[in-house]
């Protein structure tokens, strides 16, 4: 498409937009009495307008059915969690069997790792990013030496080669192969958190199955943002959080996926809870554990309610809008939109010392929503002065300013306005 920077140009796209009314089920935060330009949606989504609902019949519930309400609620809570196979399964490109709500992020991923991370004698070694997401790292690390290694031998860290900011798939799929027969898993974020840049999660799946390694997949800045089809990638588990792209509030229940190949083996080693247990028995209290052959089997505990409500209404606006194939349509437009926009900061910026590089991929299928942006020669400055005019972006140590704009509620407006908030901000007109 060829892109102008004008209002007139902007406004027209939005009012094509098929989305355009879902704007209006989301609460912005104001700047100065009107809408801020909010591009943090990859750190937490906004407040879809019908969360209250949501949760308000749930306490209304909670004060008339009390105890009565596992069973008797509008949405009974001894099943809650089941409405979520539905659009997760949808959403993940999975089978409604392989996807359960759960826990956090973290936790699905030290869940994760008890059945998939089986280190042997000869087969130990995990693939993961040097940049991946701190959180990960110390999970990683800390699994490893729970199992008597050390960190330093079994962790493998492939990063972007020196002056590149991106990693290299070949580097992955070399890496993969040298350590093949030591392989035991490999670990990537879907969507790198820093960068924004899009692995290929088949063809990394393909090359750790072919070395007979487990493939798996953090989607925190994956889910509700890239198309996904973890069931016919053939990946074996993946674990996101849902209040990034997925809008269900600051702490929300995340998810977590298991390949149908895995959910039916009830001999997987698993760190178990009651709500694990076969449904049909759960309340005979048996002594021995057997596992659902779902998702579900690596549930732990009954499922908090007022998050998942949270969650249910955000589910809903995702499933109104068509899934992710019409979000991630208009998400390569209005993300290209915004690369534009950029550049033409860049021309009008006559300081030779500033620029605004943009390190995510070109490539509209090597990304989703997020651009990250270095601004050389003004580096934290350019964040501050983003954040004092009313632009919500974040800022990512060393350097890195992640701007998301967001199908579901951003606009191709928001997106211009970007650019003449900082054109005043630096003084360019
Ligand atoms: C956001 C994010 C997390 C956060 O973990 P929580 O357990 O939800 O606190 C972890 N990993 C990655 C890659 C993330 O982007």
């Amino acid at each position: 498409m060829k892109y102008i920077n004008s209002l007139n140009f902007a406004t027209g796209l939005d009012s094509k937009d098929p989305l355009k009314k879902f704007r209006k089920k989301f609460l912005f935060p104001k700047h100065k009495g009107r809408e801020a330009l909010y591009f943090t949606g990859n750190s937490l989504g906004l407040e879809p307008a019908s969360v209250k609902k949501y949760i308000n019949a749930e306490l209304e519930d909670w004060a008339k059915y009390a105890v009565e309400g596992h069973f008797d609620a509008r949405n009974p809570w001894y099943s809650y969690h089941e409405m979520f196979a539905a659009p997760l399964a949808k959403l993940m490109g999975a089978k409604t069997h392989e996807v359960v709500a759960m826990n956090q992020l973290t936790v699905n991923l030290h869940l994760m790792m008890v059945s998939f991370y089986r280190p042997g004698k000869k087969r130990y070694k995990i693939i993961c990013e040097s940049n991946a997401f701190p959180s990960d790292q110390y999970a990683l690390q800390t699994h490893v030496q729970s199992h008597g290694l050390s960190p330093d031998k079994a962790l493998i860290e492939i990063g972007p080669r020196k002056g590149e900011n991106l990693v290299r798939k070949e580097d992955i799929l070399k890496a993969i192969e040298d350590n093949a027969d030591e392989l035991a898993l490999v670990i990537i974020g879907g969507v790198n958190y820093l960068t924004g840049q899009l692995m290929d999660m088949p063809a990394i799946t393909k090359a750790a199955h072919k070395v007979g390694a487990y493939a798996a997949f953090d989607l925190a800045h994956a889910a509700g943002n890239i198309e996904l089809k973890l069931h016919d990638w053939d990946i074996d588990f993946a674990v996101w959080c849902t209040y990034k792209y997925m809008n269900s509030g600051p702490g929300a229940v995340a998810g977590a996926f298991i390949h149908e190949k895995h959910t039916k083996n009830q001999k997987l080693p698993r760190f178990a809870g009651w709500w694990g247990y076969d449904k049909k028995t759960r309340f005979q209290m048996n002594r021995n554990f057997e596992p659902m052959k779902t998702a579900e089997g690596w549930q732990l505990s009954n499922a908090p309610i007022f998050s998942m409500a949270a969650h249910k209404a955000s589910l809903d606006v995702f499933m109104e809008a068509g899934g992710m194939q019409p979000l991630c349509k208009k998400s390569k437009v209005l993300t290209g939109y915004l690369e534009f926009i950029i550049g033409e900061l860049n021309r009008k910026i006559k300081d030779k010392k500033i620029k605004l590089e943009i390190i995510t991929p070109t490539d509209p299928s090597q990304r989703g929503c997020q651009l990250s942006i270095i601004a050389h020669g003004m580096g934290r400055d350019f964040y501050n002065t983003l954040t004092k005019s009313g632009v919500f972006c974040d800022w990512r140590n060393p350097n890195v300013v992640r701007l998301a704009p967001v199908p579901l509620y951003n606009s191709f407006e928001d997106v211009w306005r970007f650019g003449q908030t900082v054109e005043q901000a630096l003084k360019l007109k």
